[in-house]
């Protein structure tokens, strides 16, 4: 709402204006139900779903308006590494029929205006409160009510709150000394400006070779007049292979999009290929390469999950993929000095997320495109005029980070959350998080987080695992009210046996090996766990339909003193 405000202040008066916002505050605070954090892909069905149900709910957004990660991660490149045919909801079969499916990978663009277009039929935009950052999410022991204020001024309680902030959405920008002095611009992936940046006849800086960085470099390279990376870990990128769809393909998909919707959600990773059920050591040399080679024309999932079943759980058949990347960037890569610093050595192939990218390799054959190995030549300071590395001064006019985000626990520590006897959830998260089902924290009785720690959500094509949680609290909601409980809360004993299932399934495979954002291992000071579940979302949705199924075993449900009783005494 602040926008608004700053326009309406300048058109009407501060004095009028005040009371105008006062007044549209109060109508929107109130006792609810539940209150939903977020409008994006999972913010927007929850309160549909719970809304529908026939729950009082409010949804609450930082931004202007719908979206959630694709309102604010739109800069240049931005694009969906899931095909357009899977991500999207398949509660709306009539709608899917309808939405045009154009290109292989939705833009960011595109995918806005879907969620833009699902917000306005389902008539969503009333029940959500824009411009509202929450930052205080507290619980009172006695009312058993949650209270939510966001910085706007308003405040809600409610029985529930569901935490719809996303995974990857509490961005990580580094501190370099210097940077506030810089005289140019500075700009981060995860937030864009909302207007075009302009860049022709500038010299551009981009700090991070992750998913952003590795998109964002090509539109930077083709509009800027120069641009220098500055990487830090060189990434094992796979081509995405963007095309333009085949409409007697899109046809046909649309006919059987029900089956593959199906198909989709009993899938380890939310898209419907077959798993790969030989290892590399099966096979003869030839045939691996002669695999991988075909896996990486297809490009994109085709390449990530769909060359050797123990390509993340064996060293020496990462190591086959790794070596086979390696010979790809080679190829590519026509200065052989350039090539080297870009091969990956520091970390095993798919460990830390594979960016998909668009002409990335090939765009440092450019010759407005230059490198800057971090190890070998480490950022010193951001001076007024570039960035000065410790061999030399870059002078720069813009400067780009992509440098990643708090992913998972960042956007839930931001909201300021305090359970039951006064406990932070950060102080209970010190050791590492600890959730059931990656949907409860013991001690944060009637929340619910989606696609939070302990979850596959970000493992997965994510509008898949969302649509997963989704429905299970909505259906978990209406029990609890069906059978005359005020509430649930995570048992502490189903809590941690879950959080240790989640790190062992996790220890099966390489992925522990790497400083990745998986790990917590960006986040200096973050407890270094294994964050997500990657025992697969078919194996995680069978889960927890056994646990609804079972009367929800491993949740303390039930009036306000038994619940608490019995959490305390299961502690
Ligand atoms: P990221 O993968 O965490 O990458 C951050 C980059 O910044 C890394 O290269 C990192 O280097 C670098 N960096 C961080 N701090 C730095 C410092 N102090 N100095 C120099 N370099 C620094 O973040 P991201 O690219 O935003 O992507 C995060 C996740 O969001 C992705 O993995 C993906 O799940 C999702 N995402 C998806 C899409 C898509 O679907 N197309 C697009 C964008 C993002 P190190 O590797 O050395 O830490």
């Amino acid at each position: 709402m602040r926008r608004w405000f700053a326009t309406a202040v300048q058109r009407q008066g501060a004095e009028v204006c005040r009371t105008i916002w006062a007044v549209a505050i109060q109508t929107q605070a109130g006792d609810y139900d539940a209150v939903v954090i977020g409008a994006g892909f999972a913010g927007l069905y929850m309160v549909y779903r719970l809304r529908e149900a026939g729950f009082r709910v409010r949804g609450l957004e930082a931004g202007s308006g719908v979206g959630g990660t694709w309102y604010w991660n739109r800069y240049p490149g931005a694009r969906c590494d899931s095909e357009s045919m899977y991500y999207s909801y398949s509660f709306l079969p009539e709608f899917e029929q309808e939405w045009p499916l154009e290109q292989r990978y939705p833009t960011q663009p595109v995918i806005l205006r879907y969620l833009q277009t699902v917000a306005g039929r389902l008539d969503l935009l009333k029940d959500f409160t824009f411009g509202s950052r929450v930052d205080s999410v507290r619980f009172d022991d006695g009312a058993r009510r949650w209270t939510v204020r966001a910085g706007d001024g308003l405040t809600v309680t409610a029985r529930y709150v569901v935490t719809a902030t996303g995974a990857l959405s509490a961005a990580s920008r580094p501190r370099f000394e210097g940077a506030e002095d810089f005289a140019g611009q500075q700009y981060s992936t995860a937030s864009w400006p909302h207007e075009p940046v302009p860049l022709a006849g500038r010299r551009v800086g981009l700090i991070g070779t992750g998913s952003s960085g590795v998109q964002v470099l090509p539109e930077l390279a083709r509009q800027a007049e120069s641009v220098t990376v500055f990487q830090r870990t060189a990434q094992f990128v796979t081509p995405a292979r963007q095309e333009r769809l085949d409409p007697r393909m899109v046809e046909l998909w649309k006919a059987n999009y029900q089956e593959i919707r199906r198909r989709t959600k009993i899938t380890p990773g939310g898209i419907p290929i077959p798993s790969p059920i030989r290892s590399a050591l099966e096979m003869p040399a030839a045939e691996r390469t002669a695999l991988c080679e075909e896996a990486w024309r297809r490009g994109g999932i085709w390449f990530l999950d769909g060359t050797f079943s123990d390509a993340v759980t064996s060293p020496e058949v990462n190591a086959i993929v790794a070596d086979f990347v390696r010979s790809k960037i080679g190829e590519i890569i026509d200065d052989p000095v350039v090539a080297e610093k870009l091969k990956p050595r520091t970390h095993a192939w798919g460990t830390k997320r594979v960016p998909v990218g668009s002409d990335y390799y090939e765009t440092y054959n450019r010759p407005n495109v230059s490198l800057v190995d971090l190890r070998a030549d480490p950022i010193e300071r951001i001076t007024p005029a570039g960035i000065r590395t410790r061999s030399a001064e870059h002078p720069l006019d813009v400067i780009v980070y992509a440098t990643g985000f708090d992913a998972l626990t960042g956007s839930l520590e931001r909201l300021g959350v305090i359970g039951r006897d006064g406990v932070r959830l950060q102080d209970a998260w010190a050791g590492g998080p600890r959730t059931y089902l990656g949907l409860m924290v013991p001690g944060f009785p009637n929340l619910f987080t989606i696609t939070g720690p302990g979850s596959p959500g970000v493992v997965t094509n994510v509008p898949v695992a969302i649509e997963q949680h989704v429905e299970w609290i909505a259906e978990f909601l209406s029990y609890l009210r069906e059978h005359g409980h005020d509430g649930a809360e995570a048992a502490p004993d189903a809590a941690d046996q879950w959080t240790a299932h989640v790190r062992e399934v996790a220890d099966t495979t390489l992925y522990p090996t790497a400083d990745s954002w998986y790990m917590g291992a960006n986040i200096p000071g973050k407890p270094r766990v294994f964050l997500p579940y990657i025992g697969g979302l078919g194996v995680y949705r069978r889960r927890c339909d056994e646990i609804a199924a079972g009367g929800y075993p491993g949740f303390v449900l039930g009036s306000s003193v038994v619940a608490q009783e019995a959490a305390h005494g299961a502690g």
